[in-house]
């Protein structure tokens, strides 16, 4: 049967699913030798067994629970409920993942109106064994019946010297609260108190389920997604708060904010009221070996456990015990820096160091600054050192180039032209040139457009030297090129009302602006003239661009740069389409370089987004030098949501409130949309099997999605500047898993070889 009550002493680390992080950590600090208060852990199938049935303590639980507190009284001397020596007990929760739930505690479990007398005689000090009874008194109202802790400190008040007359009027008044409050007087029975402080401190929790690639992986047991009780611990009290040589306080085995190396934190001494900002300080110098116990603690927890610890400990007349530890709680910048100090100590490896940045915590990092710190520059060096996929940034302007090289990209996998042609100092001319009535007065558009495009990749391939440059031709509807018709109408109005001379002429002008959009209109725009077909009606804009690219492309090499432009042909949904505009490319491109004399290495591509072009990608390999999975549009179109109405989650799990998945724009949805992704993949390289492929939407930086493009054998992902460090590490912790798994698999393999 599972233990359902264990001592400390007989507990393992392995037993943490059992015993709660903080009962197995302790357990195993008692075994190596440390000062731990005696105690024993109710486990979390006791708790389940105990505490589930209408509220109460079975009675085998009362039993078994009854006969671990008399271990403790034989091992302290003291009996729980006695006159004259009385046992009291610290009642926490121990949690099996503690970095989730609230840790909840009960204090001097034990005392009532006969054994705070036995206190204050063995103590010699009754104001302090009254306000002991108060701070039990207190918890116990608010653990067990609910009651809000600021209607006991109303009680209260702001008092700092503990005064027996205001204590017991205290103790008299909190008694009268509870038994208003939770219908029930506060029980003088120790038993029951221990049994209700147990069923309180341990209540019901939900173990989250596993959404990050670690929680995936390697705490499946954690992150189970059960309904589970925590187990609760019971630890004789240690006398800290009173006499000499006495204190609290707490350690963390690095800075908690700033990472630095060297034990960090707080004691208070039991003859200094207040918490002291020096109290370690004072530790240090009054009690020098008890300050290296505690070092030496730091050192030997965190090299067990390769995290930093936090560690409560108490100070009962110059003894040190080791009261509570549990994984501190870190800002970003600490984790970054104890992460790869961790790392250099040797205490844990560069894979432990990957695989334990979450997602958040790589946000946090990049917010913070523009720049990379050392350690987040080193974690990356080593994640660069691990992963197969390239990652790229969808940069549009040259100064993003920069900044994603900066974080590093290993080149650009989508630069939208779109975005560069609709600058405020462009549109006019891209519009007049569309809006043009003959061929000279589009040509003469364009011929000021292309120097400004030109210069534009000219900087591109400059930030990019020696990386792939993908450049997309224009994608966009057309309707989106042309001005709204309403206002011209509305303009027209006012010039027909106009008696002025000049507005003649302004009005002839704006008639046939709007003729031309009538002529250009499209119903359901975004299904016509956008995309490649875009070049159909017209052609001169691709020509610009192509010529634009290969121009700055041998202004480039002419400079000595290693130039790899990579154009992309937007929104392909047929074979047919890729060939003509691939010979367009081609077209231009020997013109190009044929006047320059100069030789360029290019590639073209088609981006696939439509699911008909999914459908048909092995005819489109044929004619492709490689692929880009735009999951955008892949997305709108596959499953029907538009990318600008989806602002809330469209799919979300009520466990603990995590979000599993928010919308299928920001993290790819594999079901669908990635299942129609490998399927193209696996038919393009069925034509070609070393043609390059790779994904550039929104939703590409999201770590499953990035685990999912290293599993199914992308070439590359490519996302904004700022997403690519956390990409970095995405694609490393998937291929670590991707191992991992790998080895689980081999270990579940029976072997038919003798
Ligand atoms: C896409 O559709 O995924 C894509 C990258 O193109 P855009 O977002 O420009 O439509
Ligand atoms: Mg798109």
């Amino acid at each position: 049967m599972t233990k359902r009550v264990i001592l400390l002493e007989e507990g393992t680390t392995e037993m943490k699913g059992l015993m709660g992080s903080k009962g197995a950590g302790l357990a195993a600090l008692l075994q190596a030798g440390w000062s731990v208060p005696a105690g024993f852990i109710v486990t979390t199938e006791g708790c389940r067994a105990f505490c589930t049935r209408l509220g109460h303590l079975s009675t085998e639980g009362v039993h078994e629970i009854s006969s671990a507190v008399q271990d403790l009284e034989k091992k302290t001397g003291k009996f729980f409920g006695d006159s004259l020596v009385p046992l009291l007990l610290a009642v926490r929760s121990s949690e099996t993942h503690s970095h989730h739930a609230e840790s909840h505690a009960l204090l001097h479990v034990g005392l009532n109106d006969v054994t705070v007398e036995g206190l204050a005689r063995q103590t010699n000090d009754r104001p302090y064994a009254l306000n002991c009874y108060r701070i039990l008194l207190q918890d116990y109202g608010h653990l067990v019946h609910n009651i809000p802790y600021a209607l006991f400190e109303e009680i209260w008040g702001n008092i700092s010297i503990l005064d027996e007359a205001k204590l017991e009027f205290a103790i008299a008044a909190y008694k009268h609260l509870i038994e208003d409050m939770g219908h029930h007087p506060f029980p003088q029975d120790v038993q029951i108190q221990l049994e209700e402080a147990i069923r309180s401190v341990s209540p019901i929790q939900r173990i989250p389920r596993p959404i990050t690639q670690q929680e995936l992986f390697l705490k499946t047991t954690e992150f189970s997604g059960e309904v589970q009780a925590a187990a609760v611990l019971v630890q004789v009290m240690v006398n800290s708060e009173r006499g000499d040589r006495s204190g609290i306080g707490t350690v963390y085995s690095r800075h908690p904010v700033t990472g630095e190396r060297g034990m960090a934190g707080e004691y208070i001494s039991s003859a200094a009221s207040q918490s002291r900002e020096d109290g370690l300080n004072q530790l240090r110098d009054e009690e020098p070996e008890l300050y290296g116990l505690l070092q030496d603690a730091c050192c030997y927890l965190e090299s067990r456990m390769g995290e930093v610890q936090e560690i409560h400990f108490a100070v009962d007349s110059g003894e040190l015990y080791l009261v509570e530890i549990r994984q501190a709680k870190l800002t970003s910048k600490a984790a970054l820096r104890s992460t790869v100090d961790l790392v250099d100590e040797g205490k844990i490896t560069k894979e432990d160091a990957i695989m334990r940045i979450q997602p958040w915590q790589g946000k946090e990092m990049m917010q913070a600054s523009s720049t990379l710190s050392p350690e987040l520059q080193l974690l990356l060096e080593w994640a660069d050192e691990i992963k197969e996929l390239t990652i790229l940034s969808n940069v549009d302007h040259p100064q993003d180039a920069i900044t994603a090289r900066a974080f590093g990209a290993e080149g650009i996998g989508l630069c939208r032209t779109e975005h560069l042609l609709m600058s405020a100092s462009r549109f006019p001319f891209v519009q007049k040139m569309i809006l043009a009535d003959s061929e000279v007065e589009r040509k003469r558009g364009l011929e000021r457009l292309l120097p400004m495009q030109q210069a534009d990749f000219e900087q591109l391939f400059e930030a990019m030297d020696g990386y792939p440059v993908t450049i997309r031709l224009l994608d966009l509807p057309l309707h989106e090129l042309v001005p709204d018709i309403e206002v011209l109408n509305d303009k027209r109005e006012q010039l027909r009302n106009s008696t002025l001379e000049e507005s003649i002429n302004e009005l002839q002008e704006l008639d046939r602006v709007i003729q031309r959009i009538q002529e250009l209109h499209e119903h359901l725009p975004t299904l016509r003239h956008q995309d490649c077909r875009l070049g159909d009606v017209f052609p001169e804009i691709y020509d610009m661009q192509i010529e634009a690219i290969f121009r700055a492309a041998v202004k480039g090499i002419r400079q000595g740069l290693l130039v790899r432009p990579e154009i992309l042909i937007p929104l392909v949904s047929h074979a047919d389409e890729l060939v003509a505009m691939r010979e367009l490319v081609d077209h231009v491109a020997d013109q190009v370089l044929g006047e320059e004399k100069r030789h360029c290495l290019y590639r073209v591509g088609a981006m696939i987004e439509a699911p008909g072009a999914a459908l048909t990608a092995a005819h489109i390999a044929r004619y492709a030098d490689f692929l880009s999975f735009g999951t955008d549009d892949r997305t709108e179109m596959t499953s029907g949501y538009s990318r600008y109405n989806t602002k809330k989650p469209l799919i979300h799990t009520d466990v603990e409130q995590r979000l599993v998945s928010s919308t299928p724009f920001q993290a790819l949805d594999i079901d669908g949309v990635g299942q129609l992704l490998e399927m193209a993949l696996v038919q393009g390289r069925n034509r070609k099997p070393h043609l390059k492929a790779g994904i550039c939407g929104e939703n590409t930086a999201d770590p499953a999605s990035i685990a999912f493009c290293h599993r199914i054998g992308l070439d590359y992902v490519s996302c904004l500047p700022e997403q690519v460090p956390l990409a970095r590490i995405a694609a490393a912790q998937a291929v670590i898993l991707a191992r991992k798994q790998n080895e689980n698999n081999q270990d579940g393999d029976i072997s038919t070889i003798a």
